[in-house]
């Protein structure tokens, strides 16, 4: 799974060469290491337009967030990553708390980047920053529920909604990171009740993907599900019939517009404890926020920038969103601080 790009020796030698060539003391050429768990094709173009501007080249280690989060700590102050590329804010508070970031101070990235998308600030700086947007939505069966039956996150725990609700396990870092938004509207006492509301409406047990419970919805194995919404741009912007398919049967609601909004959460990246080029590293951080890099960034999959002043013409999400849609402004940091709590209460209601 991980495939690891080879520094191009051929390159190498060009430089020496020419460097020989040169005769002066020019700095040996930058190399700065990421580990990503984003492989989308835009980000190769994001990448080479980083080192045509700046000379630093990328050598990149594909994971996913899992296996990079183990990777960091099984290297230690071993670790040759400089930058690393995480989705969710649940994994990348994870990865603050387990030490395996350093926190930066850049007057650059901490205007661009809101303070709710961010890490808490410390003494030392940020440890992370997130760079695109993603909400987690309702998606419903329309010939099966009635919109205004789902269009609060409260309500898909309420009787009225029993057999009907669909969603990937309890654990994964989408509903640990919704549930701990949850911590923060509602406090512990009523979100533990309303998880239990949410064990004793389910369809089924929590199984596979947030793509597979909207397929189920589509065949009426569900009547409700939650996803994130790339996952429905996907196979709003898919060619095949039986994707076509689905979209025609579902309908999506970005919850909570009469309350708090509807959750967001991010993609985001970080420089690692132990990075050997932190001033590459911040570079690249200051580079991602930047308006253009920023636009691909989203795009490659469908996301919204977190630099609220770039504008992303997508239009799966303009469809799904009809434009505009109110996002919850808690922080994704506070949100990802509850995880541990969360958990404790999925055990105790029994949710999988
Ligand atoms: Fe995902």
């Amino acid at each position: 799974m991980n495939t690891i790009k080879k520094t191009s020796w051929r390159s190498g030698l060009l430089g020496l060469v020419w460097l020989a060539l040169c005769g002066s003391a020019v700095a040996q050429e930058q190399v700065l290491r990421l580990y990503s768990a984003r492989h989308y094709q835009t980000d190769e173009a994001l990448y080479s337009n980083f080192t045509k501007a700046t000379g630093i080249r990328i050598t990149r280690v594909d994971a996913d967030d899992a296996g990079i989060l183990a990777r960091l700590k099984a290297e230690g102050a071993a670790s040759p990553a400089d930058v690393i590329l995480l989705v969710d804010a649940a994994r990348l508070g994870k990865g603050e708390a387990d030490g395996l970031f350093r926190p930066i101070k850049s007057a650059v990235i901490e205007a661009a980047i809101p303070a709710t998308l961010r890490a808490k600030a410390g003494p030392e700086g940020t440890a992370w920053f997130g760079l695109s947007t993603r909400a987690r939505v309702v998606v419903y069966d329309k010939l099966k529920v009635k919109k205004d039956d789902v269009d609060t996150y409260e309500e898909l725990a309420e009787p009225k909604n029993k057999g009907l609700l669909c969603t990937r396990s309890g654990s994964h870092p989408y509903n640990l990171s919704l549930f701990g938004s949850m911590m923060e509207h509602l406090g512990e006492a009523r979100t533990e009740s309303w998880l239990k509301g949410l064990v004793s409406n389910m369809a089924r047990d929590p199984k596979g993907g947030d793509t597979d419970q909207i397929k189920a919805v589509a065949s009426g194995e569900c009547g409700i599900a939650l996803s994130n919404t790339y996952y429905i741009a996907r196979l709003m912007r898919s060619n095949s019939a039986e994707d076509k398919a689905v979209i025609e049967r579902v309908g999506v609601v970005f919850p909570n517009q009469l309350s708090w909004g509807t959750h967001l959460n991010i993609a985001g990246a970080a420089v690692a404890r132990h990075a050997k080029n932190v001033p590459a590293a911040v570079k690249f951080l200051e580079y991602l926020a930047s308006p253009e890099a920023q636009n691909y960034f989203a795009n490659g999959n469908n996301e919204w920038p977190a630099v609220p002043s770039v504008k992303v013409s997508n239009p799966a999400l303009q469809a799904m969103s009809g434009g505009h849609f109110k996002a919850e402004t808690v922080p994704v940091a506070s949100v990802a601080a509850h995880q541990a709590r969360v958990q404790q209460l999925l055990d105790r209601v029994g949710y999988k």
